[in-house]
């Protein structure tokens, strides 16, 4: 019988030694050594820092249930610290136990369960417990109890020095990486040694891939688990090999010092986007462990909650874990319950924010966004309920209250007998998918008189990549009741110039991304973007813009529309109203919106009948301007940046200074009159020679644009310094 058990005991050594991980390869050997003895069930006992009692592995056995009291056996109150003590010395324990010894160093606790000590180092550190071996059966098998006690302790201890050493057992056989278990153990370690004020801040970032179904889907499952490894690898080689986990699909997470976090997630981000095979994009967020922590679990929740976050934007594709997002759980489920209260009850409010044009100067509509004034959370920010109200389908309740109150605004203001401007209304591509949207949308303009094209319907750049047929199929019937739609956030999202070409929107507006970011690349792109944008027939309008700086680039580059906190944060109606006054903001008219929406639609950088072509660098050479002529009087609405470092070595500090030389003065000033009279057709142009002017050989004048008795030119000079260089 000895012999028999022995056998098994040696064969589970070797079943153990094969797997890879050490939790597992206990499990085998638990499991053979029970078998051996003839156990019903079995398990191991381990003893924790402090001394307590835990099951740390166990076997169900043929029965299915756990040995009576794993933890039972060896309590506290039980085996007092003489006993362990005694047991550490190599003694047999009995006494406080029922049962007589039945094995030298084992306590037997109960009629048929045997508990025989694991040692390590002249210590107790744990039992295995067999459960229905009898104590005759135990005193036969007493050798071989102590050979299985050794190997389950040698198991044991390999287990606590991979552990130790962060190299635990390669489990991931796709990646090669270690367990998430063993990576929480390290945070759990962190989490107390941070706690302590010992350890130097510690961050653990989540990382996954964006649309990671979408690579097995495209590629197949092998090419997937390929770019898995090579994230894996990213990681690893970012911030070693050893802080790295891989947690269910594309989640990973990696334990890195806080001053390293942001450089690795940037260095794995960059290293994805740019393979060549893949191109992938890559998520993270990040959470700064600070001690407080209840477990490793909050901390792997919070770096995952981080990277939720920067989901579905593609300029910020990282956070940092803010207190906000755990609070942001419970909010969602508030505002999806209380939305339809919301509206019932008025707490849903439009706020307005002009949108300015750059060549009027003046107010040519706004956009309504929505707030959410709640009785008990206070104000919601829009990003606090609208993605939630998305994901449930339900934002069209908000939209189409935002819509009536924009409607509401505009009938108020015209029952006064007061200027009143076009109002943008976001909508979801959500609310494309009510039953009949079209139809309540109109009602809504009837119920208050509006007319269909003082209602600009906003659609994200995002709905594009959902439908693209459905989207141009809405636009069309949006177009053919009259009303203006709008691509909200573009460039945010995947869209190109061309997908431009596929739709057939009125208005570009540009995402703030390209106004922020830093590189040295974005003026030129937003420049070509607006340019594009204008030759495809979209009106252009960048969004966010905060300083002088930004608006100057886009006048510039001749950006029909500005909006931003430089003119006027969103602010309720009233508010919004005293503020355009108090900031100087006018209103344009109907006439003059068509007049610069005339003028806003040319493409000031490359002109359109320039003296010269294939220039580099046009509009820092060829001097050009917009002339409007407003109750006979000129005003100058754009000058390029030649035409203005003309202006400057002349004397005028900004663009207007040379208005009242425009119209009254003689010489070059007379000669542009003259051209300018004499442009009377549409698109054609005019040229005048300027013999006596120092600065400029000769003028050509086209007219853009005849809005009752308003008439806007486009004017080209040609330099002298031209004639003389060459
Ligand atoms: P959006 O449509 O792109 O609106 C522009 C957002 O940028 C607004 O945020 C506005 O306050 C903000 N903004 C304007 N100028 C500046 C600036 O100079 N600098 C900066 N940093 N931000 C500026 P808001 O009101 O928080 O709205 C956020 C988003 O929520 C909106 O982005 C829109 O996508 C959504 N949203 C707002 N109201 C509604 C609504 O009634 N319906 C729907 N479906 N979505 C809405
Ligand atoms: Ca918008
Ligand atoms: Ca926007």
């Amino acid at each position: 019988m000895l012999n028999a058990f022995l056998a098994a005991v040696n064969e589970g050594l070797q079943t153990a030694l094969a797997k890879g991980d050490s939790d597992a390869s206990i499990d085998a050997l638990l499991e053979s050594i029970a078998r051996g003895a003839g156990a019903l069930c079995a398990a191991i006992v381990e003893r924790a820092d402090d001394g307590a009692p835990v099951v740390t592995h166990s076997w169900r056995g043929s029965c299915g249930c756990l040995p009576p009291a794993g933890a039972r056996l060896v309590p506290d109150a039980d085996l007092r610290a003489a006993d362990l003590a005694k047991l550490d010395a190599g003694e047999t324990v009995c006494g406080s136990f029922s049962i007589p010894v039945t094995a030298p160093r084992s306590v037997c606790c109960g009629a048929d369960d045997v508990a025989v000590p694991l040692r390590r180092a002249g210590k107790t550190i744990g039992f295995i417990v067999l459960d229905g071996v009898s104590a005759s059966t135990a005193r036969n098998l007493t050798g071989g109890l102590d050979v299985a006690a050794s190997a389950v302790s040698l198991l044991v201890q390999r287990r606590d020095e991979l552990r130790s050493s962060g190299a635990e057992s390669r489990v991931d056989n796709v990646t090669g990486l270690q367990t998430m278990d063993v990576l929480s153990r390290a945070v759990d370690a962190v989490i107390g040694m941070t706690a302590h004020g010992t350890a130097e801040p510690f961050d653990l970032v989540y990382f996954d891939i964006v649309a990671f179904k979408f690579y097995n889907i495209t590629y197949g499952f092998d090419a997937g688990d390929r770019l898995l490894r090579q994230m894996s690898q990213a990681i690893g080689s970012a911030v070693g090999i050893d802080r790295v986990a891989r947690y269910g699909a594309d989640n990973f997470y990696a334990l890195v010092e806080g001053s390293r976090s942001e450089e690795a997630v940037k260095t794995v981000h960059a290293q994805l986007a740019e393979d060549a095979t893949y191109g992938a994009l890559v998520r993270a967020g990040i959470y700064r462990i600070t001690g407080d922590e209840a477990s490793a679990g909050q901390v792997v929740d919070r770096a995952k909650m981080a990277g939720d976050a920067a989901a579905g934007d593609f300029v910020r594709y990282w956070r940092r874990f803010e207190k906000g997002m755990e609070e942001s759980l419970a909010l969602r489920s508030y505002v999806v319950r209380r939305v339809d209260e919301a509206v019932a009850q008025g707490w849903i409010e439009a706020y307005f924010q002009p949108i300015v044009g750059t060549f009027s100067g003046k107010v040519e509509s706004v956009e309504a966004l929505a707030r959410w004034k709640d009785p008990e959370r206070g104000m919601l920010r829009p990003d606090q309920f609208i993605d939630t109200l998305e994901r449930g389908k339900l934002v069209y309740k908000v939209d189409l209250e935002i819509l009536r109150q924009a409607c509401a605004r505009i009938a108020a203001r015209r029952a006064q007998g007061v200027a009143f401007e076009p109002v943008s209304v976001n909508f979801s591509r959500y609310d494309l998918q009510v039953d009949g949207i079209h139809e309540t949308i109109d009602g809504i303009l009837a119920s208050y008189g509006v007319p269909h094209e003082y209602i600009h319907i906003e659609i994200t750049e995002t709905a594009l990549v959902a439908n693209e047929a459905l989207i141009r199929e809405h636009v069309t019937r949006f177009h053919e009741r009259g009303y203006e739609v709008w691509l909200d956030d573009f460039g945010s999202g995947y869209s190109s110039l061309n997908t431009l070409q596929n739709f057939d929107f009125d208005c570009a507006k540009i995402d703030m991304a390209f106004l922020r970011g830093g590189s040295s690349k974005l003026p030129q792109m937003l420049c070509d973007v607006v340019t594009v944008s204008k030759h495809m027939g979209l009106k252009t309008l960048v969004e966010g813009v905060e300083t002088e700086e930004q608006l100057d680039l886009l006048k510039r580059i001749g950006c029909m529309f500005v909006q931003g906190y430089y003119f006027s944060k969103p602010l309720p109606a009233q508010e919004a109203a005293r503020t355009f006054v108090t900031r100087g903001l006018r209103l344009a008219s109907a006439q003059e919106r068509a007049l610069f929406n005339d003028v806003g639609m040319t493409d000031v950088v490359q002109g359109i009948h320039p003296f010269f072509e294939s220039e580099p660098a046009l509009e820092a050479i060829l001097p050009l301007a917009i002339f409007v002529r407003e109750n006979g009087i000129l005003r100058t609405v754009y000058a390029n940046r030649a035409l203005r470092d003309y202006g400057k070595a002349s004397g005028y500090g900004s663009v207007g200074e040379s208005d009242a030389t425009l119209n009254y003065g003689d010489g070059v000033a007379q000669t542009i009159r003259d051209a300018l009279r004499q442009s009377t057709v549409l698109g054609s142009v005019v040229e005048a020679r300027t013999p006596h002017s120092p600065l400029f050989g000769a003028v050509r004048s086209q007219l853009i644009s005849v809005r009752g008795d308003a008439r806007a030119y486009l004017v080209a000079f040609d330099p002298i310094e031209r004639h003389s260089a060459s």
